[in-house]
């Protein structure tokens, strides 16, 4: 039986609003359609493990995101390795910051990052917290809810995940929502975003196990999403 390995970057610091959620749908998900996950919680000073097939990862407080920088740092060669070979990622918030090149907070500290997705963010002067609706190429509608105070700008604007329809997005100006490079998905989106967006899930799922077994086709079992469906809804439907 296939079984497709999740690691969950800090699960201690970096895990906000809901961010297991992400976690606990992926593994569902494969479940339901008869493959095995083991998800490997990975904190600093932690052996990396050999085999990654989906790195996740969520947000933190400019606290926690400073207890993890140096370790982040240390492992960030690796994580870039995975992630240059397509391997499905999705980092939320504080680790999505991270997964750029820095991040300087509002008392002017700058917190390094791995420089695996061309950005940088800057606290803004207020936090942006509320409902979010983006609108993506790849999956049409994604809501869920931002709360930070990092404005992150992208090198290529064009590399957004999506464009905002109501909320703030990447800096509340340009329209753009996370970062789309390769098969990583960075993100403001909380939520938690995969339960309401079993699209997303999907895809991190499909591509890890186009990854795992590459000669076998993969088409993934369609699952009753009618609950998923109506969660979204609701939260598309409330108002910021
Ligand atoms: N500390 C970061 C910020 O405020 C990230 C917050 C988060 O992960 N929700 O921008």
């Amino acid at each position: 039986m296939t079984t497709i390995n999740i690691l969950h970057l800090y699960p201690h610091e970096m895990n906000l609003y809901g961010d297991h959620g992400n976690i606990l749908t992926l593994v569902k998900r494969l479940e339901w359609r008869g493959y095995k996950a083991k998800v490997i919680p990975y904190e600093p000073g932690d052996p990396f493990p050999r085999d990654v097939d989906i790195i996740f990862g969520g947000g933190g407080q400019d606290s926690g995101q400073n207890k993890i920088e140096e370790d982040l740092l240390e492992i960030g060669p690796k994580l870039k390795k995975l992630v240059e070979n397509e391997t499905p990622c999705l980092v939320i918030c504080g680790l999505y910051q991270l997964f750029g090149r820095s991040f300087k907070t509002s008392d002017g500290h700058l917190i390094r990052g791995t420089g695996i997705l061309n950005l940088e963010t800057e606290a803004g002067p207020e936090r942006l917290i509320g409902n979010i609706v983006i609108n993506s190429e790849t999956f049409g509608e994604v809501v869920g809810y931002e709360n930070h105070s990092g404005l992150t700008t992208l090198d290529n604007p064009e590399e957004c995940f999506g464009k905002v329809v109501s909320g703030a997005g990447n800096n509340g100006k340009d329209q753009g929502e996370g970062c789309f490079y390769k098969n990583c998905i960075g993100t403001y989106l909380h939520g938690p975003i995969l339960p309401k967006n079993p699209k997303v899930a999907d895809f991190l799922i499909e591509k890890a196990l186009a990854r795992k077994t590459p000669n076998t086709k993969i088409k993934l079992k369609a699952l009753d999403d009618t609950i998923e469906e109506s969660a979204h809804k609701s939260a598309a439907s409330r108002p910021r």
